[in-house]
């Protein structure tokens, strides 16, 4: 990074990750996998021990009345059977011990399908689904504590031109950008998310309205002062700026009506003439 240029790395935000419908069927798929080899296992164990139990009842019966050639007859066919029997137990053990490993991959696989749910597969960062479970999380805290609650929309002003003039990846790139500075620029439980195309918004807990306004004006400044360069050719892609829209939660509104608020100011700041923040 140059100090007043932004070097972009043509190149995927992550690695290409399986769809998340590709990985939820094929954790559904093991699971069913795991249930049917251990239920097959547990019944053949059942079945077993039931025979079992008959042959133990067998020999045992009437002792008294069999002859010595009958008892060590029944005695070997005991040990055969004991044999067999815990040859069974121990494979049940070890598919026991398998299905658990098995398990315990299948968890990590849902943790990782759910990170791919909540995340922006462009950007890497929330995507909108996240932030409105988010939002609704923390709009019901504030309402409780009583402590303020703000949020930024922002939108990249003639995105369209910037993608017309140099083409979609490059506009990719750019939005990727944009994620990474939005995520640099906050802290703690402050939530950037990519809520559509080329609209960000980033949810500030314990946040006054002035407080939104200030951070939203960094934001502003910041990306329209950074030259866009592609680091592969050293090509500069001049700037791009953001209109910024900022409201604070009035204790009682919904989710979309808060929400409306700030896109409202988005607008105004659209509708003034682009590369600023509303309210003044
Ligand atoms: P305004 O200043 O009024 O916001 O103008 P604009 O051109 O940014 O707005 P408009 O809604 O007319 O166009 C939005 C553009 O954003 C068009 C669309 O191609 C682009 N865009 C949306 N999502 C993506 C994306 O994922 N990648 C790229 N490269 N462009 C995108
Ligand atoms: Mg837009
Ligand atoms: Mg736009």
């Amino acid at each position: 990074m140059n100090e007043r240029g932004v070097s972009l790395t043509e190149g995927p935000a992550t690695p290409a990750a399986p769809s998340l419908d590709g990985t939820l069927s094929s954790v559904g798929k093991r699971f069913d996998d795991i249930l049917a080899r251990l239920s097959a296992e547990t019944g053949e164990a059942q079945k077993e021990s039931s025979a079992y139990k008959k042959i133990l009842e067998g020999v045992g019966a009437d002792l008294i009345n069999k002859t010595n050639e009958v008892l060590v007859e029944q005695l070997l066919l005991l040990r055969k059977e004991t044999q067999r029997h815990a040859e069974r137990l121990a494979r049940l053990e070890a598919e026991l011990a398998h299905s658990d490993d098995e398990l315990t991959s299948l968890r990590h696989a849902l943790r990782q399908a759910r990170h791919e749910a909540e995340t922006d597969a462009l950007t890497g960062i929330a995507n909108r689904r996240s932030f409105d479970g988010q939002l609704a999380e923390m709009m019901q805290e504030a309402a409780v504590t009583r402590e303020p609650l703000s949020l930024i929309l922002l939108d990249i002003d003639h995105f369209k031109r910037f993608n017309d003039t140099h083409g979609h990846k490059a506009g990719d790139l750019v939005l990727r950008l944009v994620a990474s500075r939005l995520s640099d620029m906050v802290k703690g439980r402050d939530l950037v998310a990519r809520y559509g195309g080329e609209e960000f918004i980033i949810l500030l807990p314990q946040t006054h309205l002035e407080g939104g306004r200030i951070l939203a004006e960094k934001i502003r400044a910041g990306v329209a002062a950074n030259q866009i360069i592609i680091k592969r050719t050293g090509r500069s892609l001049g700037t791009v700026t953001l209109s910024i829209g900022v409201a604070q939660y009035d204790g009682s509104e919904s989710a979309e009506g808060f929400v409306e608020r700030a896109d409202a100011q988005l607008y105004l700041a659209k509708s003034s003439g682009r590369n600023r923040v509303m309210p003044k």
